[in-house]
Parts: structure tokens; sequence; C-alpha cells
């Protein structure tokens, strides 16, 4: 059932279920098949993201970044942020001054 290949009917179909918010089982019994191949199918088919979902639900230990509070290479400021970025978020957001710079001095090791 996993093989199965969606016929552009059944696609626009599971789409249109998709946009209004059907559940997953209500989509697997159109297409005739578990909840579990139904996902497999949405993915498939890049219809949905389930990894994206599951990452969305937990996402402490991905977001918590280590932060330092070296001078900025540029102003000197020491105000904390994610470790290894050389410049404060002010300066790099103010790129004027660093255009035509390679990144490998801009994030100088
Ligand atoms: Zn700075």
């Amino acid at each position: 059932m996993s093989g199965r290949v969606l016929s552009d009917n059944e696609r626009t179909r599971l789409q249109y279920m998709l946009d209004n918010k059907y559940t997953y089982r209500a989509m697997a019994t159109y297409v005739g098949c578990c909840t579990d191949t139904l996902k497999r199918i949405l993915v498939r088919e890049d219809m949905a993201d389930f990894e994206g979902a599951k990452y969305a639900l937990s996402p402490s230990h991905k977001t918590q970044t280590k932060m330092w509070k070296r001078p900025c290479l540029r102003c000197k400021s020491e105000v904390e942020r994610p470790k290894w970025q050389y410049v404060c978020d002010r300066c790099k957001h103010n790129t004027q001054a660093w255009e035509g710079l390679p990144d490998e001095y801009i994030w100088e090791t």
C-alpha cells in the first residue's frame, strides 16, 4: 500500500482536505489506507512535512544556543550573542561597512 501512487484527482482532493483541516483519519479513509500509510504518502507527495511538525512540538534541545560576551570585532560591544558570532547583532545587520568583505574575514576564527 505504501507504494501507492496518487492520481491527480486524489492529490487534488487530499490537498483540499489538508487545506480545510480534515483529520488524517478522514483522508486515510478517502484514500483507502491506514493513517500511517497516508502520512507516508503525503510526505512523499510533498504535501505535508511531519518531521517539521515533530520538531515544532519539542524544540527545546534544538533552539538552545551557547552564548558568549566576546567584544564585537567592530564596535567592541560586549552584548551577549550566540557563540562564534564575532560581531554584535547591530553591526551584523548594518552590513554596509562589511560589503565586499569575504565571510572568512567577518567570521574570523
Ligand atoms: Zn558591534
